[in-house]
């Protein structure tokens, strides 16, 4: 049977039967896959270590009717090595958890793989607070699916200056000027329209060089979370925890 490697990382490992797992991972070449790992559970086993969530390798497997059977792992980087902390592995279980809901079957993912790869590791920086790289992930997953706002724009008279409020509840930006008729409006510091700005056309490799004050972190927050929130139709069981 042909044989094909795929580069990915594994979004969740469920036990099946005695011994084996059943893999969802996340490949750049064939986007959201389902791979069974025969005797993953053996302590022996050649896929023990590579059939852990967060852990990003090269997976060798071959494709029956139905699913896909891993034949060999070479585990590039296991983040639940290095993400030791209860709370930094919570916020990567809700990354998987969010790449897990985009993810679809034949569709190419190296965007969504590369996101969830710099944001692990920005996790593992410690000068990077953990709600920073939370709403940064959130809002490049929404811009690599084409779901979000415009940032650059009142998206009430269209002018681009005095971009001060943000509209939670319709999930739009509006001027100064536009906001004073609108209720219950997020306002947004110029420093953190900025930094949204910033996200959202910033190359991956380049997502995670800025720092920003408490107070921008937190209009951050109040703007991207509840926003992505609305936009997907999923509550992420991972975020218990955090
Ligand atoms: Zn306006």
């Amino acid at each position: 049977m042909e044989q094909i490697t795929l580069s990915g990382i594994v979004l969740s490992a469920m036990p099946i039967g005695e011994y084996d797992k059943r893999l969802v991972i996340l490949t750049k070449e064939r986007g959201k896959i389902t791979a069974f790992a025969r005797g993953a559970r053996r302590q022996n086993s050649p896929y023990l270590a590579g059939s852990q969530p967060m852990t990003f390798g090269e997976f060798t497997v071959y494709q029956g009717r139905n699913a896909y059977t891993l034949t060999a792992v070479k585990v590039t980087k296991y983040f639940s090595e290095t993400v030791k902390d209860f709370e930094k592995m919570s916020y990567g279980m809700y990354f998987l958890e969010i790449a897990d809901y985009y993810g679809r079957e034949g569709l190419e993912a190296s965007d969504a793989l590369n996101l969830l790869y710099v944001s692990m590791m920005a996790l593992t920086n410690e000068h990077i607070p953990d709600r920073l790289v939370r709403v940064i992930y959130e809002l490049k997953a929404l811009v690599i699916n084409g779901e979000y706002p415009d940032f650059f724009n009142c998206s009430n008279c269209g002018r681009s200056e005095r971009l001060n409020f943000f509209d939670v509840k319709n999930g739009r930006l509006v001027c100064a000027e536009c906001g004073d008729n609108i209720k219950r409006l997020v306002h947004l510091d110029d420093s953190t329209l900025y930094a949204i700005q910033y996200i959202i056309t910033a190359k991956l490799s380049k997502l995670y060089t800025f720092s920003v004050k408490e107070e921008v972190l937190s209009e951050m927050e109040s703007v991207i979370t509840p926003y992505f929130v609305s936009m997907v139709d999923r509550e992420f069981k991972s975020l218990d925890f955090i």
